[in-house]
């Protein structure tokens, strides 16, 4: 018997299986997904590797080929079922497998396990008593203390006997040497949820949430294990539809998994969960320690879990039984890896439904296109949420246009209309919440005398000034301290182009200083749990008004804002990404849902340069299918996903010229092997960002109606630069349906 191994190793070159002999002392413990230590190399090396495959026979000769070694010590095991996952992911996604192994494995590495002991007694309760006579008579106290709490409860937890009794360490051990105790030791799980379950209170279903569980229940209950886009307005009560989904699931024996953007992973959300489903539910975040993640993976693996809630790697998930995945707000573009392999968690997910025969619940206020569309082509069943729950109704939405305002004579961030608006709110008691798609103090430094922009020497993007004066590097990290004077002409018109949130703050706090101001944005949010805290604060009142970026837009349930300001609605607009008419609309619709979720009516003001374009007039009139129409039109004319498919080649190098050669030559061998000139190749260009760190990159774009040749061309190119050696010094990588170009 052999094993097919990869080696732990990144490498294009060492991107193959390597068969190895199974010795006969690890015959039966090995299985698809094992660790596995084996000498690689001419010298041997005792290498790490996985094992994806076994075989009978061998091409090799027989006596040339090594044994595998051993199991690797303190080594997780891949479920077989994810091995082929990840099989997919290279081949859709590019890199190497053993890239696409560690992206399964959710924890590579066995931790500390946390261990509780508990204190058995040993004796017969006569004997115990007898025991207990000798103590008191030979007045050894400590010892009576801990034998007569024995004798009333005979196991006991081992550090809460010490310190109630008062006794020390040294007694117990005393007794276990005379064998009148045992120490027995077990496992315990580190939980990382905070358990002060809240009362459920029951909803009853509108019709269309009733509707949409049973049309999805009726399929599944026959075995018909689909994919559906719960396409539901904000505020529409999707979440209720995901547990009522998950219950029914989980009666049947089986598991669930549910993603959610980790930004919107709150506590209240999490909460909602655990009260319904209790113990059965556990996390995954970023923020939790890895022997807390290690310890959820063994809760799975144990059989203590049901539900796995968490961001794009809660997918990896080693349930043995998976029934249905949700992904909630799945057009966000957090779901798309920027690591290599970079996949989609929502078409991998699609993927690991169909292989387990699980089904696949979307859910979004704005369905991104290729969901939409899905639904359009008959690939994907929609299910609709029209109306917001109980008497919550969608908010009146007033469009402000800023080159009007700017001709009265109002040069101020804030619009008259939503000034008298905030203050109209401040004398209600009234919660407000202005939105900014937009970091950092001031944005980007330019010169209004000679349009020069300042930006990082390494990197090639525009530097934005933070308070204290200094420039900083978003990319790289590259900081300098603010410029007076324009380094290209001189003038002293130089400074911030646009208000960010600190400014915003500012502005407001002058406005209105009777109003308590919170601000969130990714300066105030850097701590643990800081996010969470100024949610908390403000969903308690702490504030009237809260100031902040896209985080604000999600997770929590504000019911006393009725009043959502939107800043510089088109800001987004001005990105030269192909995604940006639709990123614009699901912002507005996503800040504009956040105002009237509780018994008064919401109001909501956009304040724009450009209200007659498309994204932000549908967002106004919070027509989504409109939007999606308009929207599709556009990208069927520029064949730009999902209307066709786009595969990003990027390519590394140090050197400005070899890197812009070896673009040219793997345009023209693109060009090659297309004979059926199905592909448009499109550059080599410059990417937005040119350089990072002092490498230069170079990007090709090939476009195409359909997934598949786009997959064939990638497999060539990547022979093709294995085998040419002006690419040595090239790092490629691939990007399907790229969602930065
Ligand atoms: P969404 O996920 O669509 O934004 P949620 O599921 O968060 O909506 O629901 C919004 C609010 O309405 C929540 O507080 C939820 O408990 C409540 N809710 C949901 N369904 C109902 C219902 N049928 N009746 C009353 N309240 C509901
Ligand atoms: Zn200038
Ligand atoms: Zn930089």
């Amino acid at each position: 018997m052999y094993a097919d191994i990869i080696i732990d190793i990144t490498h294009e070159k060492l991107d193959k299986v390597f068969q190895y002999r199974i010795p006969s002392h690890l015959e039966g413990m090995l299985k698809v997904g094992t660790e596995v230590v084996v000498p690689f190399g001419r010298g041997n090396k005792e290498t790490k590797g996985y094992v994806t495959a076994f075989s009978d026979q061998t091409d090799y000769d027989e006596a040339k080929i090594k044994p595998v070694l051993r199991v690797a010590e303190g080594s997780m095991q891949i479920e077989a079922k994810l091995v082929a996952l990840a099989a997919w992911m290279k081949e859709r996604y590019g890199g190497t497998m053993i890239q696409a192994l560690k992206t399964v494995l959710p924890i590579k590495r066995e931790e500390r396990k946390l261990k509780k002991r508990r204190v058995r007694l040993l004796l017969k309760e006569e004997e115990g008593k007898a025991l207990l006579e000798v103590y008191l008579h030979k007045n050894q106290k400590a010892r009576a203390r801990l034998l007569a709490a024995l004798l009333d409860q005979h196991e006991q937890d081992y550090e809460t006997l010490i310190k109630n009794l008062n006794i020390s360490r040294s007694v117990v051990r005393a007794l276990e040497e005379q064998n009148v105790v045992a120490m027995v030791s077990e496992q315990i799980f580190r939980n990382p949820i905070r358990q002060e379950k809240k009362q459920v209170v029951p909803v009853v279903f509108t019709k269309e949430q009733t509707d949409a569980v049973e049309r999805f229940w009726q399929e599944y209950r026959q075995g018909i294990q689909t994919t559906y886009l719960l396409y539901g307005v904000t505020g529409s009560g999707k979440t209720e539809v995901y547990m009522e989904m998950i219950a029914r699931v989980l009666a049947q024996g089986k598991q669930a998994i549910v993603l959610i953007p980790e930004i919107a992973l709150t506590y209240q959300t999490v909460m909602r969960f655990y009260s319904r489903f209790g113990n059965r539910v556990s996390i995954l975040n970023s923020r939790m320690s890895q022997g807390e993640r290690y310890d959820q993976m063994e809760r799975v693996k144990a059989g203590e879990v049901d539900v796995m809630i968490g961001p794009r790697s809660a997918l990896f998930t080693p349930f043995s039984n998976l029934g249905l995945i949700v992904i909630d707000e799945e057009h966000e573009t957090t779901y798309k890896s920027e690591q290599v392999p970079r996949f989609h968690a929502r078409e991998t997910a699609w993927e690991r439904a169909r292989n387990e025969g699980a089904s696949l619940v979307l859910g979004s206020a704005t369905p991104s296109l290729e969901a939409f569309s899905a639904c359009e082509r008959g690939e994907c069943q929609l299910l609709k949420l029209t109306q917001r729950t109980g008497t919550a109704k969608l908010p009146s939405v007033y469009v402000a246009d800023m080159r009007e305002e700017l001709k009265r004579g109002n040069r101020s961030i804030l619009s008259d209309h939503l000034r008298e608006l905030m203050e109209d709110r401040l004398n209600r008691k009234e919660q407000v919440i202005l939105f900014l798609n937009r970091r950092g103090y001031a944005g980007f430094i330019s010169c209004r005398s000679c349009g020069y922009v300042v930006k990082c020497p390494h990197c090639d993007v525009s530097l934005s000034s933070h308070r204290g004066g200094r420039l900083v590097c978003h990319y790289c990290g590259y900081e300098e301290p603010m410029i007076q004077n324009c380094p290209s002409c001189g003038s002293h018109f130089i400074g911030g182009f646009r208000a960010g949130t600190q400014q915003i703050e500012e502005l407001v706090k002058r406005q209105f200083p009777q109003a308590g101001v919170l601000r969130m944005d990714m300066d105030t949010t850097r701590n643990k749990d800081g996010h969470e805290k100024i949610l908390e604060t403000f969903e308690n009142g702490g504030a009237d008004i809260l100031i902040g970026t896209q985080m604000i837009v999600k997770g929590h349930d504000f019911p006393n804002v009725t009043l959502v300001g939107i800043l510089a609605a088109d800001l987004s607009l001005y990105s030269d990404d192909y995604r940006s008419a639709e990123r614009t609309f699901q912002l507005l619709t996503q800040a504009a849902g956040r105002a009237g979720r509780g018994k008064r009516e919401g109001e909501v003001v956009i304040q724009t340069y450009s209200p007659e374009h498309y994204s932000i007039e549908k967002a106004a009139a919070q027509d989504y299918e409109g939007f999606y129409q308009e929207e599709m039109n556009y990208r069927e004319l520029m064949g730009y996903p999902p209307a066709e498919h786009l595969m990003a080649v990027l390519m590394m190098g140090a050197e400005e010229e070899h890197l812009a050669l070896a673009a040219k030559y793997l345009k023209e061998y693109t060009l090659r092997i297309d004979r059926e000139q199905k592909l448009q190749v499109i550059g080599p260009a410059s990417p937005y960002v040119g350089k990072v760190n002092d490498v230069y990159r170079k990007v090709l774009y090939l476009k195409c109606e359909t997934i598949d040749p786009l997959i064939d061309a990638k497999n060539k190119m990547e022979k093709y630069i294995e085998i040419n050696r002006g690419f040595q010094s090239i790092r490629i990588q691939f990007d399907l349906d790229p969602m930065n170009i």
